[in-house]
């Protein structure tokens, strides 16, 4: 099922090439010559036997490239057989395609390219289910289960030709030079007369069509957020419940420091994943500082409070980052359709002010992800350095919204205002709600058709 897009929301790219990118979360692979995305994309005909990619690389050097790959997989209704050993099994082909607006001849010297198309697979197998065979990376891969696996392919292999022509063999490595192979029997052909691309490879962890997570039935976001509060702890002594680190947080929030606590399911002792009792990790920054890693490892993620501890530096309400960290846990698999109704997303303010976020809809929350935070996490050469596609978009966010430092109840009110109006014109799936005091009411947040702010308490 993909989330229909109005056409306003496309990219110029899009519209151009004639795909949409679709609502399956990102994947994002960070390596020391830059930050590749790849994305599901859809064509307005779709072909059931074939499936997508579009791998948009960030280079160092401050260049962009982007590819269209077509899967072929020889067994397409089935997922299980996508991938043998360290490598796709099936066809693939590579398109080149313009990243900006700028308009691409697809003719003449470009059709001679050829690219090394390097696929990462994780094979953290389980005896059964999905996982038993080699899949693309989801939460759970580490470092030592990951495979990288190199083939050549051609552009230019592409014209005029069946299918044949451009499809991957059997090569295992970048150095075995390139595959033309029909099939897989390893016949292997001269290596192609113009591989430039080949030192910089297209390194993508596919993003498949089919293998959809089992999605629980959508529930009225009060009646968890209501109930969230008194869930119990597991892992702490003595025992306490959510309540006792919201007030944790509340009672320490002009510290200075950010502090977190990320709350996740346990299993119970059918190996089921129990939302009613979980487990804590916390984790607070070096003094003066204003991020706190939430890198917790693998882990499923229903709660994720953290602190704005200054009201000079700090915001009184959610920060663009703050959206982004609950995108990137999407990408990692730690918040999935599994939980998307468990997951609440809290700050605490020096501000005296304190939010959550509910998901209204998941599926629009990634389609709008997967264009805004394009680019927004690169790896600059200089660590200091924010992605300029990162600030170009908090510039135009917080001139937009009016969302600002400072804490007089009129800025306070315009920043609740800001972010409910923001979230309704984008679609972002989200639901914006004001806790009280003692996180014991919750007030949804939205704009009236005069453009003022609505508030709707929950009930209880
Ligand atoms: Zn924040």
């Amino acid at each position: 099922m993909q989330a229909q897009k109005n056409n306003a929301a496309k990219t110029v790219m899009e519209e151009q090439y004639q795909f949409t990118i679709t609502d399956k979360p990102v994947k994002i692979v960070q390596s020391e010559n830059g930050t590749t995305y790849t994305l599901l994309i859809n064509r307005a005909i779709d072909d059931a036997n074939t499936f997508e990619n579009l791998v948009i690389k960030y280079e160092n050097d401050g260049s962009i490239n982007a590819t269209i790959i077509n899967y072929q997989p020889f067994y397409p209704l089935n997922t299980m057989n996508y991938f043998t050993g360290t490598a796709f099994n099936g066809l693939q082909s590579v398109t080149p395609i313009v990243y900006n607006d700028a308009l691409v001849s697809t003719t003449g010297k470009i059709s001679s390219d050829c690219y090394s198309v390097c696929t990462i697979l994780c094979h953290d197998l389980t005896e059964s289910g999905p996982y038993s065979v080699p899949h693309p990376p989801g939460s759970s891969c580490t470092g030592n289960n990951v495979t990288i696996d190199c083939v050549v392919t051609c552009w230019g292999d592409n014209i005029g030709g069946e299918d044949a022509g451009n499809d991957i063999g059997t090569a295992d490595n970048t150095s075995g030079g390139g595959t033309d192979s029909s099939n897989n029997s390893g016949s292997v052909s001269t290596p192609p007369n113009n591989c430039g691309n080949c030192n910089n490879p297209i390194e993508t962890a596919p993003v498949l069509e089919l293998g959809e997570e089992e999605e629980t039935l959508p529930k009225k976001a009060c009646e968890e957020l209501n109930k969230m509060i008194n869930k119990p702890i597991g892992n702490a002594t003595p025992p306490k419940t959510v309540l006792t680190n919201l007030n944790d947080l509340k009672s320490n929030v002009t510290t200075n420091k950010e502090r977190m606590y990320i709350m996740s399911p346990t299993l119970d002792s059918f190996g089921n994943i129990n939302h009613n009792l979980y487990n804590e990790n916390y984790a607070e920054s070096a003094e003066n500082q204003d991020y706190v890693g939430s890198d917790f490892g693998g882990i499923i993620i229903d709660i994720m409070v953290h602190t704005h501890w200054n009201t000079a530096k700090h915001l009184s309400i959610f920060s663009l980052d703050d959206i982004y960290d609950i995108y990137k846990k999407i990408a990692s698999g730690q918040i999935s359709l599994e939980n998307q109704n468990y997951f609440t997303t809290m700050v605490i303010t020096a501000h005296g002010t304190q939010y959550a976020l509910k998901f209204s809809n998941i599926h629009d929350f990634v389609a709008w992800g997967n264009n805004y935070f394009l680019g927004w996490d690169v790896a600059m050469s200089n660590p200091n350095q924010a992605s300029p596609f990162k600030e170009a978009k908090e510039d135009k966010f917080y001139d937009d919204t009016g969302i600002k430092l400072g804490n007089t109840p009129e800025i306070k009110a315009t920043n609740e205002l800001g972010w409910a109006s923001f979230i309704e014109t984008n679609d972002l799936g989200l639901e914006l709600y004001r806790v009280n005091d003692t996180f014991t009411q919750f007030t949804k947040l939205s704009t009236t058709l005069m453009g003022g702010l609505k508030e709707t308490p929950c009930t209880n």
